[in-house]
């Protein structure tokens, strides 16, 4: 995502009544924040969040945690949510390598990866969000039947995910390469990102793992 510095973005992420300020305190008790023991749906790296507000709009059952470890990026998201006063839904300015901090073991029933940033160097195969290295830190806070839900324009990524999630000793129970086009895509709630590649005429490729 191109990354426009907003100033004073920090600030607003701080003080605003959407974002959890010390997410590491909730550690546990998710279900007292939303006043409901709800399953809980996270979405790392929302970006402006289209797709997790609609989520939480469309699912008032469900409690929807939206991560962005950028403020700026966040922010814009915030404005939108600002108009729609959803109740099950947080925000969380924070890297994904954290989360192990932030949700206690089994606490996250989905988690949804969305157009993931692709990394192409090999040498930064460790910061895609389906490297084995994320896929550890899932399987620390997803519950035992927990998914992850994996959407992606980028057939190399996409290559790579089928491969790097059963090294890691998950399962791929569903996976196609053209998900506006396949069953899978019943229902599907697109994300800013991928209105613009289906716009374009890109296909879509979508996974859902599990342990
Ligand atoms: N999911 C949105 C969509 O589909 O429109 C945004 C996609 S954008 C390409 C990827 C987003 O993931 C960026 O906003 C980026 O800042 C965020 N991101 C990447 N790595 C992250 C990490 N380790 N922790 C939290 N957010 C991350």
């Amino acid at each position: 995502m191109r990354l426009r510095h907003i100033p004073g973005a920090e600030e607003a992420i701080g003080s605003s009544p959407y974002v959890v300020q010390e997410p590491e305190k909730e550690k546990g008790f998710w279900g007292r924040r939303f006043g409901n023991h709800n399953p809980i749906h996270i979405e790392v790296g929302m970006g402006k969040g289209r797709f997790i507000m609609e989520m939480a709009a469309l699912h008032p059952e469900i409690n929807y945690i939206g991560i962005e470890r950028y403020s700026s990026v966040l922010l814009r998201g915030l404005e939108k949510c600002s108009q729609l006063e959803l109740p099950n839904i947080w925000f969380l300015c924070v890297d994904a390598k954290t989360l192990g901090e932030v949700f206690d073991q089994g606490e996250v029933s989905r988690i949804y990866l969305n157009f993931s940033d692709p990394w192409p160097k090999d040498r930064h195969a460790k910061r895609r969000l389906t490297s084995p290295e994320f896929m550890k830190v899932y399987d620390q806070i997803l519950s035992r039947e927990g998914t992850v839900e994996f959407k992606t324009d980028n057939q190399d990524l996409f290559s790579y995910s089928l491969e790097s999630i059963p090294e890691a000793g998950w399962k791929i129970l569903e996976q196609t390469r053209d998900l506006h086009h396949s069953p899978l895509g019943e229902g599907n709630v697109m994300t800013e990102y991928e209105m613009k590649f289906a716009a374009e005429g890109k296909p879509i490729c979508k996974l859902i793992a599990a342990r």
